[in-house]
């Protein structure tokens, strides 16, 4: 070979930061404080205090390759953090606050994380929790500098902290883009959390690829609000794919209550949107009782687990608001696939593109390659038939966990494992047709229990429909269906049976309906483990 012969430039984040600010600079950033308030500024004003933060973590002592932690809501403080931690060549490693005590103390003990940055609901957390962790130096509380009291921990101030610093030109180094930019852990319903690692180069051409119109399709007419946690896998990479496009962003801290994200979506004119599907059922839902509409909404992106038709169906029918289904893991940084139209299916008709779009996570994007393998081990056919273990690749897909260097994640050629068990079919679209660990083995059969949740949640008065399988003495499972009605709605086994009976196979039926609040993960998905566990000997 001889050498390229063009320039060698590392695909830092904080290109990202810096495009924004000169291409983008006045466009706005509008966020939720903790405290309550809005607070706007714009790509050249993150640029400005994202600056003013490198220093002070500098004067903090945080090197190049330092773990600094968050424990933070969707707001503009941790969008700094977002560019000033990785700026500096070190990692931030985003914690998610809703995993157990022990797990939180784990993570931060694994990343051996040397400063911590929290928002103000997380005081009595971080009080309880602080003298568990035995590599956190500094606390920094993320707050106005009016309202910060003392607190055990000692923490400084956030305000106080970049105030005093110059947001002056800053010298960003240039390093390796394969250096760790984000340490995000697994919400470890199985098992410890385990780090995934992303490094600049992955979260960079992550973010170009995601923006493309085969997947969120975003342009400097759109304003986006991301609604999936900043904490969980980036918000989808939205931080990113919205400064290179130059995208209004919105940050509505914690408050994902429909009447506040209402507040938003019609206040900040929101187009785009994100999340995963509980917040949606809640939103449509209220929409409906308090007879609004959804103002410049124009579409939503929702994924984390699989959508339920209905849903689709209610966003574009009542509000003209078209419905892209995503997949993706927080191994992939964390998009897979997205499911938007093409020429082929197009030709179909509407009704199919509907009918394959909302029954489908996506189609393959360029940038992470997916195969299906069969239990014998071989390539499955592209049929959208068979089905079997749904193996990844790819740039911004996993190598290794964080400190697990001797556990060989990938087989020979370089696939990933997803734990998902999927079909392929011949126009590139991958249907989930569950998780490995979550499929019902009856009889020598698997039964899907995504396609009977998706089917039983559309029932008239069902909010949320799971479905586990159950040890049996005959079939070795069965399904139970587990069923939280909308509040104030009761529903009957009966009415649930006769919905399911004309639209399922017979053997599908669930061997039992119980009426139950329905507990879900940190990450907002049906917790199933809890679940089998709670009913495990309903059917013996
Ligand atoms: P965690 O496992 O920590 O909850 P992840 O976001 O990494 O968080 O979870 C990834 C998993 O979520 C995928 O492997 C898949 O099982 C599920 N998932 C994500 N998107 C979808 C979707 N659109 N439909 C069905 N399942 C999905």
């Amino acid at each position: 070979m001889i050498p390229g012969l063009m320039q060698d430039v590392p695909l830092l984040t904080t290109a990202i930061l810096t495009h924004a600010e000169t291409a983008h600079g006045r466009v706005e950033i509008v966020s939720r404080t903790v405290e309550g308030r809005i607070h706007r500024y714009d790509y050249a004003g993150l640029a400005a205090r994202t600056r003013r933060l490198a220093r002070a973590l500098r004067d903090l002592g945080v090197k190049s390759g330092d773990r600094v932690a968050s424990l933070a809501w969707n707001t503009h403080r941790h969008l700094e953090l977002f560019y000033a931690v990785p700026g500096l060549g070190a990692v931030l490693n985003t914690v998610n606050p809703r995993l157990f005590d022990d797990q939180i103390v784990y993570v931060l003990e694994h990343a051996e994380s040397t400063v911590l940055f929290y928002d103000r609901t997380f005081q009595p957390l971080v009080e309880r929790l602080a003298h568990r962790f035995t590599t956190v130096k500094t606390f920094v509380l993320l707050s106005d500098a009016d309202s910060h009291d003392p607190c055990a921990v000692g923490a400084l101030n956030y305000e106080t902290l970049i105030g005093a610093q110059s947001d002056a030109a800053f010298p960003w180094p240039s390093f390796d883009e394969n250096a760790g930019a984000f340490l995000c852990y697994t919400s470890g319903t199985t098992g410890d959390p385990k780090g995934v690692l992303y490094s600049h180069r992955a979260v960079v051409i992550h973010a170009i690829a995601a923006g493309l119109a085969s997947a969120f399709g975003l342009t400097a007419f759109d304003v986006v609000m991301p609604c999936s946690s900043l904490y969980h896998a980036t918000a989808w990479g939205l931080p990113f794919i919205c400064p290179i496009n130059g995208c209004k962003l919105v940050l509505p801290a914690e408050k994902m209550d429909p009447a506040s994200l209402q507040e938003l979506i019609i206040g900040e004119g929101v187009t785009f949107s994100g999340g995963v599907p509980t917040i949606w059922t809640m939103y449509l839902d209220w929409l409906a009782q308090n007879g609004q509409d959804v103002g410049q909404l124009k579409r939503v992106i929702i994924g984390g687990s699989a959508v339920p038709r209905a849903m689709a169906e209610t966003f574009k029918v009542k509000h003209g608001v078209q419905v892209l289904q995503i997949w993706g893991m927080t191994e992939t940084c964390p998009l897979g696939v997205v499911a938007t139209p093409t020429p082929s299916i197009a030709a179909l008709g509407e009704d199919q593109v509907d009918d394959i779009i909302w029954t489908r996570q996506g189609r393959l994007q360029f940038g992470i390659e997916l195969k299906i393998v069969a239990e014998d081990g071989t390539e499955a056919p592209r049929d959208g038939e068979t089905s079997g273990a749904l193996m990844v690749r790819g740039p911004w897909t996993i190598k290794r966990y964080f400190r697990k260097e001797e556990d060989a994640l990938l087989d020979a050629d370089g696939w990933f494992d997803t734990g998902d068990i999927a079909t392929l079919d011949e126009h590139g679209f991958m249907r989930i047709t569950d998780r490995a660990k979550d499929v019902i083995k009856t009889g020598g059969e698997w039964i899907s229990s995504i396609d009977l949740e998706n089917i039983a949640v559309a029932c008239p008065g069902v909010k949320i429909a799971a479905v586990v399988g159950i040890p049996h003495p005959k079939w070795e499972e069965r399904p139970l269906l587990v069923i939280e009605t909308h509040e104030g709605r009761t529903v009957t086994r009966d009415e649930v049976l006769d919905y399911l009976r004309p639209r399922i196979v017979k053997w599908w039926m669930p061997d039992e309906v119980v009426f139950a609040a329905v507990p879900l993960t940190a990450t907002g998905k049906i917790d199933k483990k809890t679940l089998r566990a709670a009913w495990s000997g309903h059917l013996i």
